[in-house]
């Protein structure tokens, strides 16, 4: 057995990204805090967030934040818990503020106020035009608020762990006691004895075969918490973001239509005018990667092909902003500058250049809006009841609060970083106060440390990365923007036999301890299978359509029947589903209209 290690804290939080920082920050204003990350922090993937983060700040004209909790509500195709969203929608003003006297340098309006562009289903609500309510930092949002965060981190003496691999939760009953981690560089076991847990791990695009998102986004946190009894909330529920690079999936934020870009068929048509006559390329996501799937099925892909255009281009584009008191049309210079790293990454990847050509782009999966159930301090929840674990906390996209419900609106994500990574982060501080270390159990890393062994010593016949492509395929063929039963019934018996040759006919070909990446590709893998599975049983159960979630087979949305949320458990006879009630408010369910 390797050497174990163990370190004691008040606090650990699990991830680096905007939502642990936030976290890290927070609680560390009452309690030894450490935040252990696989990667480096400023790696993780809030720093490729492009678009911005949203806020009622009314800078460019009139909002407020029941307008933006109306959109969000409304795209989240009424899902989303609203007293919930009503937190977010208040809190993001000044959680926004703050970051800014943290010294993030956000783009500014002439009078030094912070500027704001225009986003996906962001809308006045008397009028239902276009708000500009996306703060941002040209197309690098997130790497400035990583960045800043960061800063504000090591300034306050937050403890890190670079580099170390968290692979298994501590729980003992209803209590939890820490976490194991890997520490890569060594292939050494550590132990992190704490009194309160945070999941801040990300995403799981990497379910998918054309994402946006990083290689690392493989839902450590989540597989984690479900091997040790925590249901997954809303699994069914994963966005496709309408404007990938074709074939690559990075993406194209959707800032670029916020600035006047248009989507182009293969007949030159601006076909959003026909499916969302109001906003056009400005409807929710779900809505707009539809319409690329429904126009690619249709023959009026780019060349009869599986894409279509994405155009920026000052010819085509009929934009105007404000500049010294005067309106000017868009111009190349404009573009720059406010996309840079668009232009950048076009230039680089498919040699066009967006100030003269059109971009192709096609879906690309995005985002998960499910996850671990928490309430509105971060705290896991447990059931219908809403029953607390407590000590355990989950914050940011591994996190459903569920504020996003069927469909997160742009911008959204960064806000519920900064919002609820600050309230767990908080109420962690006083749990830590209130309560006292618990022991850790007897050999706590044992089974975990088995689970490795037994992964390093297999000698079967096939590798992690030809079942993660196989994986990939099946999820994106069966289970993606548009959904049958019985292609999602093909997902899940595929599944199953890649779980078996997971466990049954794994090799390693790296039998050694430092820096072991082939062997924690393999875990993550595992990671990534269950959490597949668990998205194909919730999505085959749900007989509708709503937000990320379209059915040829029923493709209406049924409030009678499946205004509620999803809850998938891993049991000894293996998964089971319940389900919870949605936490209505202001706004009765009604019928989309973009
Ligand atoms: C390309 C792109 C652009 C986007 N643009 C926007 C945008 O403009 N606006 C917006 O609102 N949203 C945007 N999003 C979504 C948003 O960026 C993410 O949802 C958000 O950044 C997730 O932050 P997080 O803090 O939850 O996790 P992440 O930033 O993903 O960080 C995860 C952290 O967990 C750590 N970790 C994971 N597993 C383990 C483990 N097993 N052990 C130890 N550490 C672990 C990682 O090291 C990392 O530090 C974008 C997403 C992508 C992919």
């Amino acid at each position: 057995m390797a050497k174990t290690k163990v370190h004691t804290f008040d606090a650990v939080i699990i991830g680096a990204g905007g939502a642990g920082l936030m976290a890290a920050l927070y609680a560390g204003r009452g309690a030894k805090v450490a935040v252990i990350s696989k990667l480096y922090p400023t790696r993780s993937h809030t720093g490729a967030a492009q678009g911005g983060v949203g806020a009622a700040l009314g800078n460019l004209g009139e909002d407020h934040w029941e307008w933006h909790a109306y959109d969000t509500v409304k795209g989240s195709d009424y899902l989303a818990d609203q007293p919930a969203v009503d937190v977010l929608c208040q809190e993001a003003i000044e959680t926004v503020i703050e970051l800014e006297h943290m010294g993030l340098p956000f783009d500014r309006l002439p009078d030094g106020r912070i500027s704001q562009r225009r986003f996906g289903g962001h809308t006045n609500n008397d009028t239902g035009k276009p708000v500009y309510r996306a703060c941002h930092a040209a197309d690098r949002t997130g790497h400035m608020i990583l960045q800043t965060l960061y800063q504000q981190c090591v300034k306050n003496n937050v403890n890190f762990f670079d580099e170390f691999h968290v692979v298994d939760l501590i729980r003992v009953g209803d209590t939890v006691r820490g976490v194991v981690a890997i520490q890569i560089a060594s292939g050494e076991f550590h132990v992190f004895h704490a009194k309160a847990v945070l999941f801040a791990t990300g995403g799981w695009g990497r379910c998918w075969e054309v994402t946006s998102n990083a290689h690392s986004l493989t839902g450590d946190g989540a597989a984690i918490c479900l091997r040790r009894g925590i249901p997954m909330q809303d699994m069914e529920f994963f966005q496709f973001h309408p404007t990938g690079i074709f074939k690559l999936g990075i993406l194209i934020t959707e800032g670029v239509r916020g600035e006047g870009g248009v989507l182009i068929n293969g007949e030159g048509e601006r076909f959003m005018a026909r499916y969302a006559p109001s906003i056009k390329d400005l409807a929710s996501r779900d809505v707009v990667s539809r319409a690329i799937f429904l126009e690619v099925q249709a023959g009026r892909g780019i060349n009869g092909q599986n894409y279509v255009h994405l155009d920026v281009t000052p010819e085509t584009v009929n934009y105007y902003y404000e500049k010294d008191g005067e309106s000017k049309r868009i111009d190349a210079a404009y573009i720059e500058a406010k996309l840079p790293d668009i232009a950048d990454f076009t230039r680089t990847y498919l040699g066009v250049d967006p100030v003269k050509e059109p971009m192709p782009i096609q879906p690309t999966a995005h985002y998960a809006m499910g996850g671990i159930p928490t309430d509105v301090d971060g705290r896991v929840v447990l059931d219908d009841q809403r029953t607390v674990l407590p000590g355990l906390y989950a914050a940011g996209e591994v996190a459903c609060v569920s504020v996003h419900g069927a469909n997160r609106l742009g911008t959204n994500s960064l806000v519920d970083l900064i919002v609820f990574g600050r309230r767990s982060g908080r109420h962690m501080a006083e749990f830590c106060r209130e309560n006292e270390l618990l022991p850790l159990p007897d050999n706590a890393a044992d089974e975990v440390i088995a689970e490795f062994e037994r992964l390093r010593s297999s000698k079967g016949q096939v590798r992690q990365y030809e079942l993660r492509g196989r994986m990939q395929k099946s999820m994106t063929a069966n289970v993606g923007v548009f959904r049958v039963e019985e292609n999602m019934k093909k997902a899940i018996d595929e599944l199953v036999a890649l779980r078996d040759a997971y466990h049954s006919d794994l090799v390693i070909d790296d039998k050694g301890h430092q820096y072991n990446t082939d062997l924690l590709e393999a875990w993550e893998l595992g990671c990534l299978l269950e959490l597949a599975q668990v998205t194909a049983i919730s999505a085959v159960a749900r007989k509708e359509s709503r937000g990320g979630h379209a059915r040829d087979d029923f493709q209406k949305r049924d409030d009678v029947n499946w205004l509620k949320h999803t809850l998938c458990y891993r049991t000894e006879d293996g998964y089971r589903l319940a389900y919870k009630p949605v936490e209505l408010g202001r706004y009765e369910p009604k019928e989309r209209v973009y």
